[in-house]
This record gives C-alpha cells, sequence and structure tokens, in this order.
C-alpha cells in the first residue's frame, strides 16, 4: 500500500473524488493536496485534518506521494501542472504511478506522456477520464475509462483498488490515450441523441402525445436509451431528471460544448465522417451562450431548440 497518494484539482469533480479518498484510505495513507485556488485545499483540509497535507505545488505533492492523481479542466492546465515549472516532471517521480483523470485532447495526454517519459523510464502514465456528473462524483459511483490494456491483468488490478474508492465501474479502453477516445466518443454519442431526443419528443407533443407516453414508447422500441429515460430533456417525464428541476445539479451545457469540440478534433484527425458533429457542436455552441441556458444541464437543448415544455 502506498504512504502516500498525491491529489491535484479539487473542483467541482476532484473535490468529491478527494474526499472519498480522505475517508476510504487506510489510516496510515496520507493525501497531498493542491489547487490554485488556495480555499479549495483550506476548505478540505478543515474536514479531514488527520488526513490532509496541503502541498504548495505539483512537484511537492510529486515528491512526496508514491501515487499522483490529477482532475483538472482542460488539456493545457493538465501540461501546466505535469510540465510547467513546479510541475509533477520537475519532482521526484522515477517508479511512481500517475493518473490523469480530466477530459482533454488525447494529442495533449500524449504529449506529456512523452515528456515523462524521456524523463522517466519507470513511470506510468494512464489516462482514467470519468462519466457520472458531479452527483456520481458525490455518490462514489463514477465510471473510469482507463487507458490500459485489457490483458495488463495486473496493472488493471492495482489502478481498479485505488479507483474503485472514488467509483465504480472500470472500463480499461485499450492503450494510452484510448480512455480518452473512449470517453469523447460516449460523450458525441450522447450530446447527439440529447438533440434527437429534443426533436423526436417535441414532435411527438406538438402532435398531442403525452410525453410520459413517449418515454414508455422508446423504452418498449427500438429507440430505447438512458437519455430518453433517466436524463429525458422534456421535464416532467423522469422526476430525478434534471430537466424535472429546473435543468440544475446535471452536466453543464458548456462542459458538453467542451467535449463534442474535442471529440470532433478527434474525428477530423482520424477522418471520420461525421456528418451530424458540425449540427451538433452549433447547438451546444449556442446553447452555451443562451442566457436561458448557460450552465444548466446540457439537456437544456429542449429548450433552446425551442421544445414545448408546459
Ligand atoms: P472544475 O473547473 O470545477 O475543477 C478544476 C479544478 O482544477 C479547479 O479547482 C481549478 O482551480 C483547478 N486547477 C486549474 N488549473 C490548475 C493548476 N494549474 N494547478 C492546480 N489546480 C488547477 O472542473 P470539474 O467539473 O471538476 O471537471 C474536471 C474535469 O473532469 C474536466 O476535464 C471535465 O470535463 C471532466 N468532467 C466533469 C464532469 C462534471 O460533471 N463536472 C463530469 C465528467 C468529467
Amino acid at each position: 500500500a502506498a504512504d502516500s497518494i498525491g491529489f491535484i484539482g479539487l473542483g467541482a469533480m476532484g473535490m468529491w473524488m478527494a474526499v472519498h479518498l480522505a475517508e476510504k484510505l487506510p489510516e496510515s495513507t496520507k493525501l497531498q493536496v493542491y489547487d490554485i485556488v488556495p480555499a479549495l485545499v483550506e476548505d478540505l483540509y478543515s474536514k479531514y485534518p488527520h488526513k490532509i497535507i496541503k502541498a504548495s505545488s505539483p512537484k511537492d505533492v510529486a515528491d512526496r506521494s508514491d501515487i499522483v492523481i490529477t482532475m483538472l479542466p482542460e488539456g493545457k492546465h493538465v501540461k501546466t501542472v505535469y510540465l510547467g515549472t513546479n510541475g509533477i516532471s520537475s519532482g521526484d517521480i522515477e517508479g511512481k504511478l500517475l493518473i490523469d483523470c480530466s477530459t482533454i485532447d488525447t494529442a495533449s495526454f500524449l504529449e506529456v506522456k512523452k515528456n515523462i517519459a524521456k524523463k522517466f523510464q519507470k513511470t506510468l502514465l494512464y489516462d482514467a477520464p470519468v462519466s457520472g456528473g458531479v452527483i456520481g462524483a458525490k455518490k462514489g459511483t463514477i465510471a473510469f475509462f482507463l487507458g490500459c490494456a485489457e490483458d495488463d491483468k495486473e496493472e488493471i488490478e492495482r489502478l481498479t483498488n485505488l479507483l474503485s474508492l472514488m467509483g465504480g465501474k472500470i472500463i480499461p479502453c485499450g492503450g494510452p490515450s484510448l480512455g480518452l477516445a473512449a470517453k469523447l466518443s460516449n460523450n458525441y454519442l450522447s450530446g447527439i441523441i440529447a438533440i434527437a431526443c429534443s426533436e423526436a419528443m417535441d414532435m411527438g407533443m406538438r402532435s398531442g402525445l403525452d410525453p410520459r407516453v413517449l418515454a414508455k414508447v422508446y423504452a418498449a422500441g427500438t429507440a430505447q436509451n438512458a437519455i430518453c429515460d433517466r436524463f429525458c430533456p422534456v421535464p416532467g417525464v423522469y422526476p430525478e431528471a434534471p430537466s424535472s428541476n429546473g435543468y440544475r445539479d446535471g452536466f453543464k451545457v458548456q462542459l458538453m460544448r467542451k467535449d463534442f469540440s474535442l471529440a470532433l478534433d478527434m474525428a477530423h484527425r482520424v477522418e471520420s465522417n461525421n456528418v451530424l458533429g458540425d449540427v451538433g457542436l452549433r447547438t451546444y455552441e449556442g446553447a452555451s451562450e443562451d442566457a436561458r441556458c448557460r450552465d444548466l444541464d446540457s439537456r437544456v437543448v429542449f429548450r433552446y431548440l425551442g421544445g414545448n415544455e408546459n
């Protein structure tokens, strides 16, 4: 077991992930934490003063931990935290385990990985982006999509033991950066389904159908999927869906815009023919900039597209 684990990035997701670690790691294992916003570090420290050690930089975290987990907004932040001044790679990290859980572009991740491999032969860096939102992070049920080969049993077991303290399913996706590619493919699909579901339901409702009947029809038929069901974009269909709660407490539309645009960049790079991509991107960009939708759950595209909310 590790004596010390590091965690960098105590935002909406990272804070809950760190809370799970603070509560579930063995007594003797310390948690070294860092965020550029000192108040976030103080907040966590005040709740677990015997467990948390406040670090002064990513290097400081890396020097003092056997394993470092990062949860940062975008590729540029990941590059700074790993490769910048006082970054993780300026620390003593030979032979250590590094896990980046941020949703970023695969190119940034691979650049960081290459730079680290040049300096440290025995240091491992994995991509392990997550799905399940802030609610899943709080409940400890997020899924991890791991950039690790399925037949690397020992490594998967080691990673699963640690990641399962913060989440539920852990899915090995292949090699380096394939966890990220899987996450972006997943969010592309769920983003497109939310738009398609909004249009299909609005069309049915305007024809006189009750949206709850429509949801039952989809669930019984070939259109069955989680977005039309548990995350239904139409308010009042599924009581616990963000849409039924004013589109609050969900996956923010700006985050969907970010992930969608990363997914489209990936599609272009690998020359995949995504005919729905431009429509999707335009829709999420528009909704992110619309005052009636900004900061709300991404399924607010139903409202953005003029869906009938009554
Ligand atoms: P967030 O913006 O709330 O948190 C990011 C944290 O990183 C902030 O506290 C910020 O201060 C910190 N940070 C930024 N630059 C830093 C630096 N140089 N050094 C140290 N700390 C730094 O973001 P979030 O919602 O927690 O999301 C994190 C990642 O997880 C993103 O890539 C996001 O796309 C992904 N994600 C988010 C959700 C969600 O529902 N919020 C769901 C799945 C995946």
